[in-house]
């Protein structure tokens, strides 16, 4: 349990392609005031939203104005930093933006942009870079678990990806399988473990013990309400990354003050 490992907890929603800038207003406001009034403990609990580009500018305003216990980053960046690389969104903008997170090696764009481990791993470099810290996605297909079990390909994935990483930056790694994404059907909490476990020791091979113990591993994949408590009871699961969840107020709002229902799945 994260709690007792002194890593703090991160449920991140990532909206994908949806709710535009004045949406996301709404929204970011309404989960604001929605964890306030449920005494919603910010110290103890990170909550981090991903809304499309467009969208960022918005939502930094309205949670620096109001100092909204709500942090924020992009669902991608491009490796590099300027120049002819039309359409892509470097990540000194999103420093400038401040976010503090960028979503790298989602499955959506390994399966619909052609994103391999090795440009993931330019991409956490630039994520490093200009001091965003990446969210690194790493999982399995059905195929992949049938052929190589459950640990194989995520953890190779993550060997690569953490070539990227500078010396002394953090990382956060986000396993989701690729066959619990919108799907609904969450992986089991014990498989979960099973593969975060797995997850924390390349970091230890690749980055040393102190990273491995101090960095956040989230699950992600047909997370909801019903079963964040049961993933967050597991030693190496840190956060959960929300997809269809996080669009929904209250049920977002619900898994972040996961908490308040230990006991309830
Ligand atoms: C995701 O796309 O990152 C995700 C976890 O989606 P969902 O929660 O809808 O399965």
């Amino acid at each position: 349990m994260a709690a007792l490992t002194g890593r703090r907890p991160l449920i991140a929603g990532n909206w994908k392609m949806n709710l535009d800038h004045l949406q996301s207003i709404a929204f970011v406001q309404k989960l604001a005031w929605t964890l306030r009034d449920a005494a919603f403990d910010r110290a103890g609990v990170e909550v981090a939203v991903f809304p499309p580009f467009t969208d960022l500018r918005s939502v930094q305003t309205l949670v620096s104005s109001d100092d909204l216990p709500i942090a924020f980053g992009g669902q991608d960046l491009s490796a590099h930093d300027s120049g002819a690389y039309t359409g892509e969104v470097s990540g000194a903008f999103l420093a400038a933006l401040g976010c503090r997170y960028v979503l790298i090696g989602h499955s959506e764009r390994r399966q619909y942009h052609g994103e391999t481990d090795a440009l993931i791993a330019e991409k956490v470099a630039a994520a490093h870079r200009h001091g965003v810290v990446p969210i690194i996605c790493v999982g399995e297909t059905a195929e992949d678990l049938e052929q190589h079990g459950p640990s194989h390909v995520p953890a190779a994935q993550l060997r690569v990806a953490l070539e990227g990483a500078a010396a002394g930056s953090e990382v956060v790694v986000a396993y989701e399988p690729v066959w619990a994404i919108g799907s609904g059907t969450a992986a089991t909490s014990a498989q979960a473990q099973q593969v975060c476990a797995a997850l924390r020791e390349v970091i230890a091979e690749v980055l040393g013990a102190d990273a491995a113990a101090t960095t956040r591993i989230l699950y992600g994949g047909s997370v909801k309400a019903a079963n964040i408590a049961g993933f967050m009871a597991e030693a190496d699961v840190d956060g959960a990354l929300v997809g269809g969840a996080s669009l929904q107020l209250d049920e977002f709002a619900s898994i972040a003050r996961f908490p308040s229902h230990v006991g309830t799945v």
